[in-house]
């Protein structure tokens, strides 16, 4: 009897699975494995949000092998160990994985397939699994270039790329007579208390997101997908994350709508790929500058910590802070000016706010996560790299009528949308009574700060 195991790493679904499917394809019997990692734990990656929606998408990857004859096999330990143990005990010959592309990933599927051909068996990697276009299967035209390092590009050429087509979900799952540990509980999985507005997680849950915004928001997408109080974003990035949901019938379903919303929308998922594609060619940018500008951050402690409460003095910005540490979620718009206020405006070393983020978002990703934040810092891939976000001025763009404010701060919640956009500009008699800090920094003498630094490198 032929037995292969199916490791699911950033893939807890069952639909359109290449790594499930090939796995159901050249054996009789498959493992449906999870190991939960505590490589993972080491690397402080392992946040409470990400921990209870990892939780709750295991749990239901669980129920949707079981509604087919099967379940989740889980295991504790080292992820390569634990593997190879799996497939002794099986007798499996193969081992299916999808393709990563963090330095972790890499390191995983090095030692794993040593390991596994040291015991004569072998490890298969699907590489179109976790993005739309594999990462490095677009490179730009010239020798030595093997990755795009500027989006405009990468997305005409994304756009014309072959995409394999959907995978059916299996009607069936056997296994071998296999051992497994229980599903793990979030608090198994690190600790910390979460998000009070967290999202579920799961592959069902995904799925019951994707049709209601195919059904209706994702039209408006292209007009309103900046608009903060609107709240019109598809909210689907954590399902990608943890891979219950498919990006590639993600593509196809948003594809066959054909209106200004769905193209807006799939150039977005194209710079999730972008950012992937990025990061697989340079696993060091998760902790380097990939476009070293020569910075000396400023250490600003007290500020760095205002801006973690939400507490700056900028509504605008103090509403994104306070919405991530509520919802452990923030959209698009609102982490650009909250990040750009910290390295452009404070001028505070990038990565001390993308480790802020990364210990909250139920989304958080080593390739979206650094290498937009080394985008807004100008680090990174923007080819505008000393662009500076002004709050007062985002914040009259994208919530005119303070709406969004008044959400995330309770102090202001009794001001208008005039009064709203003023807070700011109080003098100290005017903010008497008013619950709510005076800026922390002045925005003209940060700016000109941040000329100066940059320009005198
Ligand atoms: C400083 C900063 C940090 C970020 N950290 C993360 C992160 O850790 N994880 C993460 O998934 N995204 C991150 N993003 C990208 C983006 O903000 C989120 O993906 C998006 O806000 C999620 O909300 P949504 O699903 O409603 O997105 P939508 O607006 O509905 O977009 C659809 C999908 O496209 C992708 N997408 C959209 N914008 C981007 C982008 N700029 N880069 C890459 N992919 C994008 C996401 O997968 C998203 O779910 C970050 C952006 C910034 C500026």
């Amino acid at each position: 009897m032929r037995v292969s195991v199916a490791l699911f790493t950033a893939d807890l679904r069952v639909h359109d699975n290449p790594v499930l499917q090939a796995a159901l394809k050249d054996s009789e019997r498959v493992v449906p494995l999870f190991v939960v990692d505590t490589g993972i734990r080491r690397t402080g990656f392992a946040g409470p949000n990400r921990a209870a929606f990892l939780a709750d998408s295991l749990a239901d990857l669980d129920a949707a092998l079981r509604a087919r004859g099967g379940r989740l096999v889980v295991r504790v330990g080292d992820v390569v160990e634990e593997t190879c143990r799996v497939a002794a005990e099986t007798g499996a010959a193969v081992v299916h994985l999808a393709g990563g592309v963090s330095r972790y990933a890499a390191r995983r599927e090095d030692r794993l397939r040593a390991e596994l051909e040291s015991g004569r068996r072998e490890l298969r990697v699907h590489e179109a699994s976790l993005t739309v276009v594999p990462p490095g299967a677009l490179t730009p035209a010239g020798k030595d270039r093997n990755h795009f390092a500027v989006f405009t590009p990468y997305f005409r050429r994304w756009g014309s790329f072959s995409v394999r087509g959907v995978v059916p979900p299996p009607d069936a799952v056997r296994l071998p007579d296999v051992g497994s540990a229980g599903l793990p509980c979030a608090e198994s999985l690190a600790s910390g208390s979460t998000s009070p507005g967290l999202p579920p997680g799961g592959e069902s849950e995904a799925r019951r997101r994707l049709r209601s915004w195919l059904a209706g928001p994702l039209s408006a997408y292209g007009d309103r997908h900046d608009d903060l109080a609107a709240d019109a974003t598809s909210r689907l990035s954590p399902y990608l994350h943890f891979g219950c949901l498919s990006p590639v019938e993600l593509l196809h379903r948003a594809r066959a709508q054909d209106n200004p919303g769905a193209h807006a929308f799939l150039r977005q998922l194209a710079w999730r790929d972008f950012h992937h594609q990025v990061l697989a060619a340079r696993p060091d940018a998760a902790d380097h500058d990939y476009r070293p500008r020569h910075d000396r951050w400023c250490p600003a402690a007290k500020e760095f910590e205002a801006w973690q409460d939400g507490r700056t003095g900028y509504p605008v910005v103090d509403a994104a802070m306070r919405q991530l540490s509520h919802e452990g979620w923030m959209p698009g718009r609102a982490r650009l000016l909250a990040a750009s206020f910290l390295t452009k405006t404070l001028y505070v070393d990038w990565r001390a706010g993308a480790r802020h983020f990364l210990d909250l978002l139920v989304d958080g990703d080593v390739a979206n996560n650094q290498l937009n934040w080394q985008w807004v810092a100008g680090t990174g891939t923007d080819t505008r790299p000393n662009r500076v976000l002004n709050p007062l001025v985002q914040a009259r763009r994208y919530d005119p009528q303070g709406e969004y404010v008044r959400r995330w701060l309770p102090e202001l919640r009794h001001l208008d949308a005039t009064a709203v956009h003023r807070v700011p500009h109080l003098d100290a008699a005017a903010r008497a009574g008013l619950d709510y800090p005076a800026p922390i920094v002045d925005l003209a003498a940060a700016a000109a700060r941040f000329r100066e630094r940059r320009r005198a490198d």
